[in-house]
């Protein structure tokens, strides 16, 4: 019955959990992939797993010896079979799998929950648990210190290798349970590299990214006080793995890789304390969700920026604020006026000058306008290509003899003649006393982003203008009435509305 204990996954080539051989089930679940097979299906594979490597090792074997017959031949001829017959070939197809691996280890291999991510791998798992086995086989050729390193090496090397691409192919599909495959494959990976002296800070990386994705699977199963200190210290083994991997140059390779990674743990230990502050009810787990899982438009410079974790803890901290003004256990910055929906909007200060006057009576005047940008703004592509879209376009209003043809000097400011500036600076700490509330998507770096992409792009068409750089003053909540997923326009914003307002539908939004 040996046998029957190293049964294979037929899937994914991973060795079967032995305990679940035994069991009278005709059915095994492989905990490397997730996925549910039959046993004899199983059987079957491994039958032909093994054919594929007796028969690699008696085509390399001299004069037809098969593995097993090498027990009964002296250590220096076992040595000398090694050298000669598998060395050369080991070596080659190795180098492929650990071209493949260093690929791997350079890439961030964790993911967010309810996200996915597709890395390219350059072999199936199945192969690299082939080549594994293959290794096995001839374990016993590998009498000395300096050739069992070798085969610890490679077999450790390409054992992780395989769980590993199981990950990435786990880290492209959002399933249930796929944490919890993903914890336990990084633990193996990290075991294996337990082996070898020079590899600890993969070691390292691994039993952290394992701890992470432990805690995901807690936090996914509403477990969130047990999440916490499996982020906390699974951030910690990363920064250590971090610290220890320069000057490692087995593992160099994945210096930038495990600094992301130590990042996202940092934003998952952040999220658990919002989410936790909050209430952690199913109404917020599922915001938390569609924060994750939007869809940025992938804009030039942009999609950089957005699809960068880093934001998101910024994103949950105006999140958790919304949630305690909602439930009046805080207050928001809302500005005067009526409506039954608050949208926030970066207030943002704007300062420019412009020459005005007639020859010798030339003087510059000093301007400063309010600019609203929606908070939202990041989840449209036509704002983050046309930033015009996204802000109130002082700049557009402009009668047919071009923008300060009526300005003698005496006007200050476009916006305010509009009544933003008034709008903005009513903004005071209040309760939304049972008014809904759009939860902001942007950071307030993203703001000051599409407000410079504004005014660089307005400088261009108007060189008369002197602009300095925009100043973003803070995150306002206007009250606006809502027509079903609409909102009215403010007579405050009149022809300054933003082309994002107009479009605004709140059932994409977050509205609490
Ligand atoms: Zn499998």
């Amino acid at each position: 019955m040996d046998d029957m204990i190293a049964l294979r996954c037929k899937y994914c080539g991973a060795p079967l959990d032995a305990s679940a051989v035994k069991e009278d089930s005709p059915y095994i679940t492989c905990s490397s992939c997730g996925t549910t097979q039959q046993k004899m299906d199983a059987r079957a594979y491994l039958d032909q797993l093994m054919g594929q490597v007796r028969s690699w090792v008696s085509q390399a074997m001299p004069g037809g010896m098969s593995a097993a017959m090498t027990q009964n031949v002296d250590s220096v001829a076992r040595h000398n079979i090694f050298m000669t017959n598998f060395k050369p070939k080991v070596d080659m197809e190795f180098a492929a799998y650990k071209f493949g691996m260093n690929n791997l280890l350079s890439q961030p291999l964790m993911v967010m929950p309810f996200t996915t991510r597709k890395i390219n791998v350059s072999h199936s798992s199945n192969q690299a648990f082939e080549f594994g086995a293959k290794m096995n086989e001839i374990s016993s050729l590998a009498v000395s210190d300096e050739t069992s390193k070798i085969m610890t090496e490679v077999t450790k090397v390409t054992d992780a290798y395989a769980l590993l691409i199981n990950n990435c192919a786990l880290i492209s599909e959002d399933k249930p349970g796929r944490f919890a495959l993903m914890a336990n494959n990084f633990s193996l990976a990290a075991a294996d590299f337990g082996h070898m002296a020079d590899y600890s800070p993969a070691r390292d990386r691994f039993e952290g990214l394992a701890q992470l994705c432990n805690g995901c699977e807690m936090l996914m199963n509403g477990d969130i006080a047990s999440s916490r200190p499996q982020f906390e210290s699974g951030r910690d083994k990363l920064k250590a793995s971090s610290a220890a991997v320069m000057g490692n140059i087995k593992v160099a390779i994945m210096g930038q890789a495990v600094n992301q990674e130590a990042k996202m743990a940092e934003v998952l230990t952040e999220l658990t304390d919002y989410v936790n502050s909050m209430g952690g009810t199913k109404e917020i787990f599922d915001a938390v969700r569609r924060v994750f899982t939007f869809q940025y438009p992938a804009t030039g410079n942009w999609a950089f920026l957005l699809n960068n974790h880093d934001r998101l803890a910024e994103v949950f901290g105006y999140m958790a604020d919304c949630v305690k003004a909602k439930s009046g256990a805080g207050t928001l910055p809302i500005t005067a006026g009526s409506g039954d929906v608050l949208v926030p909007f970066w207030h943002i200060d704007l300062k420019y000058s412009f020459q005005t006057g007639s020859l010798w009576k030339k003087h510059s005047v000093e301007v400063s306008e309010t600019l609203l940008v929606p908070a939202d703004f990041v989840i449209d592509g036509d704002c983050l290509s046309s930033p015009r879209n996204a802000v109130t376009d002082v700049f557009s209003v402009k009668g047919s003899n071009g923008l300060f043809a009526g300005l003698t000097g005496s006007e200050t400011s476009i916006s305010d003649s509009q009544g933003l500036g008034k709008l903005a600076d009513s903004a005071a700490p209040n309760s939304a006393g049972g008014r809904r509330i759009v939860v902001p998507l942007s950071t307030k770096r993203e703001a000051e982003r599409i407000a410079e992409t504004y005014i660089q792009w307005m400088s261009k068409s108007l060189d008369k203008l002197k602009l300095s750089n925009p100043d973003v003053k803070e995150l306002i909540y206007i009250p606006f009435e809502s027509e079903g997923n609409k909102l009215t326009v403010k007579p405050e914003f009149g022809v300054l509305t933003p082309a994002r307002v107009k479009r605004t539908d709140l059932g994409q939004l977050i509205v609490l």
